[in-house]
């Protein structure tokens, strides 16, 4: 059993701090909502005056906040987690941020004798409430061998991408891939829709076809062939079209940094600005179906 800072108890942070108290972990949750920590109260947890008494006497500190800024600001200010946490600690950020930053605040923890990783998470809150989250994680081997048994109390799959900032890496560069090919599948169903071709016909050829992807086996934008796909509940999320144009825009920052060539991206992220501008932002992101289709 440990002791663990939980800081960001929202809507992931929340279920994945209840994960490790059911676990048999002592977990002190920290949040700038009262009825966030009034929650994890209620579900086996401690509350803490502040980020300094919550890590001062943790052996584990974790972080699931918005963004970089939040990150930034609670492990580098001066009360912060890394000039307030006690020494031998694992420290732990599943937010999704910029890789500059995880490898900026990761190595402002080593530079002060502090274990990092980070570990971005996909699998929503459905994934973080069942514990089934899959965590990609990026800091030394030795890190991630020790963080990997707290990680298995919240997810499922945990994987070492390598590195410091390789676990937000591989998180934005999986969610450029979906949010392309979601776009690229809802166009291909407006095609169709024009040219008399019947939805349901169109998913059975291309998903045995080399057309196939995720975003059309298992999401499909459009009611029908997936029965289980946001498009047959109105396109409720899931994952909001605000969290992929986020995770966009971070994969944008990202390739601006390391000089790579990502016009797809570019223009996803470009689609999904719109998206969200026109109202789209809280449906889930296969609803970008309805704003290609114009309706
Ligand atoms: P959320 O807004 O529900 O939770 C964030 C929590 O952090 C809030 O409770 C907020 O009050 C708290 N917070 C903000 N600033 C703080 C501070 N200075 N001190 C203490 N607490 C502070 O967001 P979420 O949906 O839980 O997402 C958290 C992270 O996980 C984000 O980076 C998001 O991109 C990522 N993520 C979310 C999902 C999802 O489906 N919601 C899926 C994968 C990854």
């Amino acid at each position: 059993m440990s002791t663990i800072a939980f800081i960001g108890l929202g809507n992931m942070g929340g279920p994945m701090a209840a994960n490790l108290v059911k676990a048999g972990h002592r977990v002190v949750g920290v949040d700038v909502t009262e009825a966030a920590i009034a929650h994890h109260v209620e579900a086996g947890g401690e509350r803490a005056a502040s980020i300094a008494d919550a890590v001062a006497g943790a052996d584990v500190v974790v972080t699931m906040l918005p963004s970089g800024r939040e990150v930034s600001a609670l492990y580098l200010g001066p009360s912060g987690i890394i000039a307030k946490a006690k020494a031998g600690a694992l420290l732990i950020d599943s937010s999704t941020i910029d890789v500059d930053t995880a490898r900026a605040v990761a190595k402002a923890a080593a530079d002060k004798g502090f274990a990092m990783l980070d570990g971005p998470v996909s699998g929503g809150v459905g994934g973080a409430a069942g514990g089934t989250l899959t965590f990609m994680c990026g800091g030394e081997d030795d890190t991630f061998a020790r963080a990997k048994p707290l990680l298995e109390a919240m997810g499922k799959t945990i994987v070492h991408a390598g590195g410091p900032g390789n676990g937000q890496a591989a998180k934005i560069c999986n969610n450029m891939i979906l949010g392309i090919t979601m776009i690229a599948t809802s166009e291909a169903f407006v095609l169709a829709e024009k040219l008399g071709l019947d939805a349901q016909k169109l998913f059975d050829i291309a998903s045995k076809s080399s057309g196939q992807s995720w975003s059309l086996t298992t999401y499909c934008p459009v009611p029908g062939p997936v029965p289980t796909s946001p498009a047959n509940r109105d396109y409720q999320p899931g994952f909001t079209a605000a969290m992929m144009l986020k995770d966009l825009k971070l994969a944008q920052d990202a390739a601006r940094s390391a000089n790579a060539v990502t016009p797809l991206g570019a223009e996803a992220t470009s689609l999904y600005g719109l998206f969200a501008a026109q109202g789209g932002s809280a449906t889930d992101f296969s609803g970008i179906v309805r704003f290609l289709r114009g309706k």
